[in-house]
């Protein structure tokens, strides 16, 4: 029985681990949609036993030639300084041991500045944005907590954004509401400059088959027009129904 615990928990040995980090439970957003629900905490990640926790997966692995990091949240540059240590500390473990190491963030963009713009590029960190489209059907998804609309303080940023990835795909997270608007949505944020837009439809929310068929005519038709290089998609199919994924911003990928 021991045995069969130690191999259990035994550490696969590869040469790259991408680690997913939620840096914070907090956000400042009210997503109708958001997998934390709309009572969250503000608790940001202990940066110490982050830290014990993947220097023994790095110790642990004799094969590693790289690793990366993946904040997310909650809304991870809520958690700014704490990154900073965290990254700071994995900087001088790679120096050491002869590792690669990089990191990246999905992001509601609204703490996106400047200055945080440039330690991006001087790391050579990413960025991947969630955004759910034009003004009414993105501030109908993604409220602050006060009921006020984001879009905003979401649209200012997405220059910076593409200043750090210029290839990002815009994250967008589709509601049975927005199902029928993803010409709409894809054009905008194709115009604005992203690269891709991937449409993920949430699944945590009833959809009913005639809204589901929306959602795949909406799919096909953006495709056709955009080119299937350009959106992107996610689904898989459980019994009768397809189960759709949750939004990036708040939940690994
Ligand atoms: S879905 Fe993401 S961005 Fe929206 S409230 Fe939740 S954690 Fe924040």
């Amino acid at each position: 029985m021991e045995t069969k615990i130690k191999e259990k928990t035994k550490v696969m040995e590869l040469d790259h681990y991408n680690f997913l980090i939620d840096t914070t439970n907090s956000c400042q957003l009210d997503c109708i949609y958001c997998y934390k629900g709309h009572e969250k905490n503000t608790q940001k990640m202990d940066v110490k036993k982050v830290w014990n926790t993947v220097n023994s997966f790095l110790k642990s692995n004799s094969q590693l030639r790289s690793f990366k990091f993946h904040f997310m949240g909650g809304e991870p540059l809520i958690a700014w300084s704490q990154m900073r240590k965290l990254n700071s500390l994995a900087k001088d473990y790679s120096e050491k041991n002869n590792l690669s190491f990089g990191w990246g963030a999905t992001s509601n963009l609204i703490l996106l500045d400047e200055e945080k713009k440039e330690v991006f590029i001087k790391e050579k960190a990413s960025i991947h944005c969630s955004i759910d489209g034009p003004k009414k059907i993105h501030n109908q998804n993604r409220p602050y907590a006060n009921g006020r609309g984001s879009f905003l303080d979401v649209e200012k940023n997405i220059p910076l954004a593409l200043a750090i990835t210029p290839n990002d795909t815009a994250r967008v997270t589709v509601t049975p509401k927005s199902a029928n608007n993803l010409l709409e949505i894809s054009e905008f944020l194709l115009d604005k400059g992203f690269k891709k837009v991937g449409l993920f439809p949430v699944f945590d929310m009833e959809w009913t088959n005639s809204e589901m068929k929306i959602w795949s005519n909406e799919i096909a038709k953006s495709m056709a027009k955009f080119g299937p290089d350009k959106i992107t998609t996610f689904v898989r199919n459980r019994g009768e129904r397809e189960i759709f994924s949750y939004c990036g911003a708040g939940k690994s990928l």
